[in-house]
């Protein structure tokens, strides 16, 4: 997996391609790599901003911390965790936090990035961070899960805040570990700040909606991209890569449309039924079984075949890397919807331009989540809460809006989906920048 190596803070890549460290390998450019590229394509659509470009090739800041817990043995564990924030132009920091045994810091600042790429696109007032540890959570038991929270919020503890940078859920982390770093970092600062995280529980200031906001983001940009393109969703075919909080809203939603799930593969396998998959019985089964393997209502397939399924609609929506040269060729789908951060390589989506797959990039479908966030911060803020009708129908407001706006550019320009993402964001970001002009 390109993203395990620690790659460097370099703007670019060698080209020697043999006997060379993967960070250093121009064909796994790693996250960092995949997101440097992006920034490279749209320079040229930035006019007089390009001036400012470098600014996004950098993070604002990088902290690492160590993380050590008691484990429940006796022993001591040390973990490694990070929090980075891109860019801090259009306001503060906002972006997830992550616990997954691959986490590096080079995919940090790729996320992170990423954040200030979709922050700006749905133009909410944010700049862009995110946070990690490098930790297998399902190795750790609740105790210990709660421990490794709290004290990898008060390492970072100085840079968050909520005027400063705000996480959120991210991969395999959720509502109980946000009113985990929600109480820690109260109870350093002597008062209760709901507002420094998003995704908290609802009777804890939390938002109604938050938890399906990325997956209804999707569905949204999904229905609005095939209504543009002539695809229906009735009888549309779906496959679905990560059935979390993401691909399982996405799933439902989709099939709540009419469209039939044909297959959908985690990290426990893949499971297929070209009559499509009875959606709600797959997420009661993966509720008490973990993961979408042995799943009855369905055949099992090889991990690799999933690339390959008959279907007009792939929505990819566990990491990062995940539809690379190596499989973009045989992906049949009419249309791919990021609902991870970065799971197409450039390669990747250059292949799929010259196949004329349609790809809705992460940085626009799957900002539904960091949308919502935002609602969720505000209501915060003003102690004042919405209902869940009016939440949705704000987010899907924003996400047509902004895609609507994203489409224009592209058929202007004639570029990518992604380049026009790209185009509509960075220059809200560089625009910011140079209007407060460089300090001192
Ligand atoms: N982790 C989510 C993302 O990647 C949400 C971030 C947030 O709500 O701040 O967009």
């Amino acid at each position: 997996m390109p993203h395990t190596a620690q790659a460097p803070i370099a703007s670019t890549a060698p080209t020697a391609a043999h006997a060379l460290p993967s960070y250093l390998d121009p064909n796994h450019l790693g996250p960092w790599g995949t997101y440097l590229q992006q920034v490279d394509r749209v320079t040229p659509y930035l006019g007089s901003l390009a001036r400012w470009v470098e600014t996004l090739k950098r993070p604002k800041r990088a902290l690492i911390v160590d993380v050590p817990i008691e484990m429940d043995d006796g022993t001591i564990a040390h973990f490694e965790g990070y929090r980075v924030q891109h860019n801090l132009s259009r306001g503060p920091g906002k972006g997830g936090v992550r616990f997954h045994q691959d986490v590096t810091l080079s995919e940090v600042m790729a996320l992170s990035a990423w954040m200030s790429i979709k922050n700006a696109a749905v133009n909410v007032p944010y700049g862009g961070a995110k946070g990690g540890v490098r930790v297998d959570p399902r190795k750790l038991s609740r105790a210990e899960l709660e421990r490794l929270t709290r004290r990898y919020t008060s390492e970072i503890g100085f840079l968050i805040g909520p005027s400063k940078d705000i996480p959120a859920p991210d991969v395999n982390t959720n509502a109980q570990i946000m009113a985990w770093m929600m109480d820690t970092y109260s109870m350093n600062v002597g008062a209760t700040a709901t507002g420094v995280v998003t995704g908290k529980p609802v009777d804890l200031g939390g938002s109604l909606g938050r938890n399906e906001a990325t997956g209804r983001g999707v569905f949204t940009v999904g229905v609005e991209a095939a209504r543009l393109t002539g695809l229906t969703i009735p009888d549309a075919r779906v496959a679905v890569q990560g059935f979390g909080n993401v691909g399982g809203t996405a799933a439902k939603l989709f099939a709540q449309a009419g469209a039939r799930v044909v297959a959908v593969q985690d990290h426990t396998g893949t499971v297929h039924n070209a009559a499509g998959l009875d959606v709600t019985a797959l997420q009661r089964h993966v509720q008490h079984t973990g993961g979408v393997a042995s799943f009855a209502g369905a055949d099992a397939m090889a991990p690799d075949e999933f690339w390959g399924v008959a279907c007009d609609i792939l929505i990819p929506a566990a990491l990062e890397g995940q539809i690379t040269r190596d499989n973009a060729d045989r992906i049949r789908a009419k249309m791919v919807i990021e609902g991870a951060n970065g799971p197409t390589t450039p390669e990747a989506d250059d292949i799929l331009q010259g196949k004329g797959v349609l790809v809705l990039p992460d940085v626009i479908a799957n900002a539904g989540g960091v949308t919502v966030s935002y609602f969720e911060w505000v209501q915060d803020f003003s102690s004042f809460f919405w209902t869940e009708d009016e939440i949705n129908a704000r987010l899907v407001r924003i996400m047509q809006d902004a895609f609507a706006g994203v489409w224009q550019v592209a058929q202007e320009n004639k570029v990518t989906l992604r380049t026009a993402t790209f185009i509509v964001a960075c220059k809200r970001i560089l625009h910011a920048r140079e209007m407060r002009g460089l300090y001192p």
